[in-house]
């Protein structure tokens, strides 16, 4: 198994280059140079699910990793999720499932792949003899999942940006007590756009990405897709015991986590339809409307994980439609960097809606769903609610349909507070977040402030 650059560029990589350099030097994203087919489901069907977990993978990394300290490492990865079935599926009624996605330490879908990649760069940089510093942005969720993952290795320092008094108490606290030295959270006097724009600015200065060995976390490094491909499979097992075709509802920002249920069906998943659910930040919608990607301002909602105007993984979609052709696909980022917008050929739309469709749900209906499963027992958090409203609107008899809760409800009390009356609980383990001392840097929004702040922790762990 070889990895290829959406852009065309470059020599295939293995896995671990791909693990360790995010996005191609081509500007391109990764993705495996042919689709490797999943067993037989019966014969996955009924098996924990880190078994499943170390099945599916494993022809992504068998060239790098060898198969006991693989099982060994998925097993650790998943023995820290709070549920022994590690992704529950809920059975709402009438083909309705709801599948959990927030079990793990910092309580949303980001730790399902995030616990798995740090423990695959520990191998990976022990391998090469190498340590990694890996610089993020966060607008809440992925920074403290990035720092979580990356609590178990040694070899990795994490800087994460996160924009000073616009995330929420919780998502601070998360990243702000966790007491390790090496994990560093950042507060920039900026939003989230300026951090996003300091960490493409330390990754464009060449000089500084060698000195410090620089690594990504966000969410186009194929290692993540790769380890959300599991719970399609594992969803897919528990509620179709014939293992005929199943729909995904699925809360979509940056389309990574739509993106491995089409991966999974390409695997050879019998998936029926990947219902794309937005906020009112809806250029999936409506590019699947249209056939057209608009840019657009980001609005912000109470579902701040999804406020994405553009969705970078979707340029994997448009590779794999467009006949895995790496100077159209280029073309097409060209175009859409200069004019903000592009089209696909019909033929390219159709072959998309065919399998992909699209709700844009608003605000007052975010907030009317989770009241109304609020009264029948089922917690929702605005992210969530928006996939299981989408799967509602789109089922059909005889299809199960299962939504992905991507969020639990404690990590957005504000909104399902004003939706429900009732404030939800953080988790016992989590109980005593909001008394715990946090520790945190603070730098203006300047890329020589926050060199000069990771130079200066660099030199303190020497
Ligand atoms: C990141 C995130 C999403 C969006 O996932 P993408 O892979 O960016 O589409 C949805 N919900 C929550 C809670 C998230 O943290």
């Amino acid at each position: 198994m070889r990895y290829v650059s959406t852009r065309g560029g470059g020599e295939p990589q293995g896995f671990f280059d791909v693990l360790l350099g995010g996005l191609a030097p081509d500007g391109g994203l990764y993705l495996p140079d042919t689709w490797p087919q999943l067993p037989p489901l019966d014969e996955l069907r009924g098996r924990p699910y880190a078994e499943v977990a170390a099945e599916v993978m494993w022809p992504f990394v068998r060239e790098d990793v060898e198969r006991p300290e693989f099982d060994r490492l998925v097993a650790d990865t998943y023995a820290v999720f709070d549920h022994p079935d590690v992704c529950p599926v809920r059975d709402l009624g009438d083909g309705l499932y709801l599948t959990e996605l927030y079990r793990g330490p910092t309580l949303a879908f980001k730790d399902v792949a995030l616990q798995l990649v740090g423990r695959l760069f520990e191998v990976a940089l022990r391998r090469r003899g190498r340590r990694l510093t890996v610089l993020g942005a966060t607008s809440g969720d992925t920074g403290s999942a990035a720092m979580e993952g990356c609590r178990t290795t040694e070899l990795v320092e994490v800087f994460i940006l996160f924009p000073d008094g616009r995330v929420s108490e919780v998502q601070r606290r998360q990243m702000t007590t966790l007491g390790e030295p090496r994990l560093h959270p950042v507060a920039v006097d900026g939003d989230f756009d300026d951090c996003q724009r300091l960490v493409k600015a330390a990754f464009a200065d060449e000089a500084f990405r060698a000195e410090v060995n620089l690594g990504a976390v966000n969410s186009i490094n194929w290692a993540r897709v790769m380890a959300q491909i599991v719970y399609y499979v594992s969803s897919h097992l528990a509620v179709s015991p014939d293992g005929s075709p199943v729909s995904f509802a699925v809360p979509t920002g940056n389309f990574g986590n739509v993106f491995a249920g089409w991966a999974a069906r390409s695997m050879g998943l019998p998936i029926d339809k990947l219902v794309v659910a937005s906020n009112r930040n809806d250029v999936l919608v409506r590019f699947l409307d249209t056939g057209a990607m608009e840019s657009a301002e980001v609005l912000a909602t109470t579902s701040p994980s999804m406020d994405v105007g553009v969705s970078s993984n979707f340029e994997r979609l448009l590779f794999e439609t467009g006949g895995r052709n790496g100077a159209l696909c280029a073309e097409m980022m060209v175009t859409f960097s200069d004019r903000g917008t592009y089209r696909v050929s019909p033929a390219v739309h159709r072959s998309i809606t065919d399998r992909f469709d699209g709700v844009r749900v608003d605000e007052d209906d975010v907030a009317a769903t989770i009241a109304a499963w609020h009264g029948r027992g089922v917690e929702l958090d605005p992210h969530s609610a928006i996939g299981l409203y989408a799967g509602e609107r789109r089922r059909k008899p005889g299809v199960p349909m299962v939504a992905l809760a991507t969020a639990h409800p404690a990590k957005f009390p504000d909104a399902v507070e004003a939706a429900t009356g009732v404030r939800p609980q953080l988790p016992e383990r989590l109980a005593d977040l909001l008394d715990r001392p946090e520790r945190f840097d603070s730098v203006g929004a300047g890329l020589a402030q926050v060199q000069d702040l990771m130079r200066r922790h660099a030199a303190d762990g020497r």
